[in-house]
């Protein structure tokens, strides 16, 4: 299974590692969006779950047998788990006075791949309604669960949806993200129109892998244009990432990417 990236290549020095955590709770943590984030992870402690295998993926490479064996569902923890770790950890932090400014669902992969995502979401919504009400709550998914009713109605039951968008044609995609399961960029536009709103998150690499060619961008573009999110994030290599030879983007290219979405869609676009 993968583990943090403690020991980075040479090549990766100067990125930040980072380690799966091993409980439900983790953090706060400074994100540059999001000022401290309270993360929540319902996935097996210490371990990788994910419909996608991203090159990009700061919890390593996705263990695929197992995944596709379905036996990491055993190490997920269990409802009640999930209750007392949360209502546990937010009594907690609040007594320190180490609340957080946000309330991330994400984790060690895709957070709705969780056999009872629908009933944690509820449970932390009264979990922050009981000791952070004016903290804002959202998830972060690579969308693959979408067309599933009950992931959908979960979803918006959370302040913010960020949905993943590496590339608006197939090709790219599959070398970005390299999805595990069935996956279509048709599907996951149909199935973002049904959320309430979404907040696409994309990331852009260089080197080894690169979504940052015109005909990549230009499809991109057209694909955020069908999606019509309320806002655009885009960001690049931070933490180590599990394939080796990315490279990250550089900031003014970052920007040009933000500028031409915000200036096609209209709406906010931000490098983060
Ligand atoms: S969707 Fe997220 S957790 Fe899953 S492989 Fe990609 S970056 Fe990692």
């Amino acid at each position: 299974m993968p583990s943090a990236s403690t020991n980075p290549p040479a090549e990766y020095a100067a990125l930040k590692p980072w380690a799966l955590p091993q409980g439900i709770l983790y953090g706060p943590f400074p994100t540059r969006r999001k000022g401290r984030a309270l993360g929540v992870n319902l996935l097996p402690p210490g371990d990788k779950a994910c419909t996608f295998n991203c090159a990009y993926c700061q919890c390593g490479w996705t263990p695929v047998e197992v995944f596709r064996s379905g036996t990491w569902k055993e190490s997920c923890p269990s409802l009640d788990e999930v209750r007392r770790g949360i209502e546990g950890g937010f009594a907690a932090l609040q007594a320190e006075g180490n609340g957080p400014d946000a309330i991330v669902v994400s984790g060690n992969g895709e957070p709705t791949l969780y056999p009872w995502f629908e009933e944690a979401v509820e449970l932390v919504l009264a979990a922050r309604d009981q000791w952070f009400p004016k903290v804002r709550t959202m998830v972060l998914t690579a969308g693959t669960e979408l067309g599933r009713p009950e992931i959908r109605r979960a979803c918006d039951r959370l302040d913010e949806r960020c949905v993943k968008l590496d590339a608006g044609d197939a090709k790219t995609l599959k070398k970005v993200d390299i999805p595990l399961v069935p996956f279509s960029l048709e599907g996951l536009v149909a199935n973002c129109a049904k959320l309430r709103d979404v907040t696409i998150q994309s990331f852009f690499t260089q080197g080894a892998v690169d979504n940052t060619t015109e005909p990549a961008l230009a499809a991109w573009l057209d694909r955020l244009d069908e999606i019509g999110p309320v806002e655009v994030q885009v960001y690049s290599l931070d933490r180590v990432p599990a394939a080796k030879g990315l490279k990250r983007v550089p900031r003014a290219e970052l920007e040009a990417i933000a500028r031409r979405a915000s200036q096609r869609l209209g709406v906010p676009a931000h490098v983060f």
